[in-house]
């Protein structure tokens, strides 16, 4: 029989989608089929801040309450309070939902590829390599970022990082470092992100935000390992490694094709754009498009979609694009001259307007200037 809601793709977002929609009863939802080609999710660590526990409290295996940002002059630590900096395993998050599955009588699983989306009036005709499936509503988290047109400025963020282990106990288990600039910059923005799981063991990893979509191995491994050399200076074995990359893009997402089939996760735009995060904003986004399920307009998707906020990450994407070698001070800006909890706000994009002018205030204008004059003579 076919089901009243297709999900496709059960990754970080139609997982979390899965979930919320078996909060609500029966009557509401229908069966559900969860669409994925993959055989096995991708690892991956997924951290984000926030100010009170969320649905997820139980799979966050590590919270810090303090963040540092660094760079060449100096170092600075706060509290984040009331914001938690949280980290989830993926394999946590995928085991959790796997079971939440098995639980539901509701919810049915299909190992297919999804090739082809047609609206019909009734219903949507969801064509796979394992046949048709039709459905009364889809949601879809298809995205595929190497070929979105080149009208959009495509950016990435990619890294390599080490679990280390150290024979002393040298990390500050309360701190995450969210970023530290005092790095060789080469010609991209580069930064390192330290999170102590213990006071001997840690993630260490080294980002750049670049055209390229990544470097050598050995370049990330150069610079990770200077890195823990000179910064704590210790002998340390590498228990395991992670690598990465995350599109940074101004594209203007829509949050739906049509009215019976809505856009999830990245491909409706949730990673924010100049700092790659995107778990939170899907779970925020999740909680919207769940509350609108009957909704025939497709109701109040508000989670990054506010104007201004697309705006700025658009400047500062240009300038990341351009002028590289600007980043760092703007980001010793950004963090020198600014509560590090006005600076959370601000990238979840719950900042008041003056709050964003204090920040503006203190950041390069010039740059952002230079960037708002090509901007508007492209257009
Ligand atoms: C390595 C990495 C680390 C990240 N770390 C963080 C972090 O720390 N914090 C944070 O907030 N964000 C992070 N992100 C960003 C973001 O949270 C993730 O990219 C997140 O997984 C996006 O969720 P999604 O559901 O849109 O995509 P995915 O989780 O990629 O899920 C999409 C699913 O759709 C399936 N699929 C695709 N096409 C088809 C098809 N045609 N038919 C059937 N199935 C299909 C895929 O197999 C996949 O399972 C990270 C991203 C990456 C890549």
């Amino acid at each position: 029989m076919d089901p009243n809601i297709i999900i496709v793709g059960g990754g970080c977002a139609g997982m979390q989608l899965i979930y919320q929609l078996l909060q609500l009863p029966v009557e509401q939802t229908g069966t559900i089929l969860l669409l994925e080609r993959a055989a096995e999710p991708a690892k991956k660590s997924w951290c984000f801040w926030s100010k009170e526990p969320t649905l997820y409290e139980g799979l966050v295996s590590k919270k810090w309450s303090k963040i540092s940002f660094a760079s060449t002059h100096k170092q600075l630590t706060e509290s984040i309070h009331p914001y938690q900096y949280n980290y989830i395993n993926s394999d946590d998050f995928f085991q959790f939902h796997e079971q939440v599955l098995r639980d539901s009588n509701r919810v049915k699983r299909v190992k297919a590829e999804v090739k082809e989306l047609i609206s019909e009036n009734t219903h949507v005709r969801v064509l796979t390599d394992q046949g048709e499936f039709n459905a009364n509503l889809v949601y879809d988290s298809r995205i595929e970022f190497d070929r979105l047109p080149e009208s959009a400025n495509v950016l990435w963020q990619h890294f390599k990082g080490f679990f280390i282990e150290t024979k002393e106990a040298i990390f500050d288990t309360e701190t995450a470092m969210l970023m530290d600039f005092s790095i060789d910059q080469g010609d991209a923005v580069h930064f390192m992100y330290v999170l102590p799981f213990s006071s001997t063991q840690a993630l260490v990893e080294f980002t750049v935000f670049s055209k390229l979509s990544a470097y050598q191995d050995a370049e990330y491994e150069r610079y990770l390992k200077a890195y823990i050399d000179q910064k704590f200076n210790t002998s340390y074995k590498i228990l395991r490694v992670e690598s990465g990359r995350i599109p940074m893009t101004d594209f203007n997402f829509g949050s739906a094709d049509d009215q019976r089939i809505r856009l999830i996760g990245s491909a409706a735009g949730a990673i924010k754009p100049t700092t790659g995060y995107a778990f939170n904003r899907i779970r925020k986004d999740t909680r919207d498009l769940v509350k609108c399920l009957d909704n025939p307009t497709l109701g109040p998707r508000t989670v990054f979609r506010k104007k201004r906020f697309r705006l700025y990450d658009k400047l500062l994407l240009m300038i990341i694009r351009d002028e590289p070698h600007q980043i760092r001070r703007v980001m010793e800006q950004l963090f020198y001259n600014n509560p590090f909890r006005r600076i959370l706000d601000f990238l979840d994009e719950e900042s008041s307007f003056r709050q964003e002018i204090a920040i503006f205030s203190q950041l390069p204008i010039r740059l952002f200037l230079k960037q708002v004059l090509k901007h508007v003579f492209a257009r």
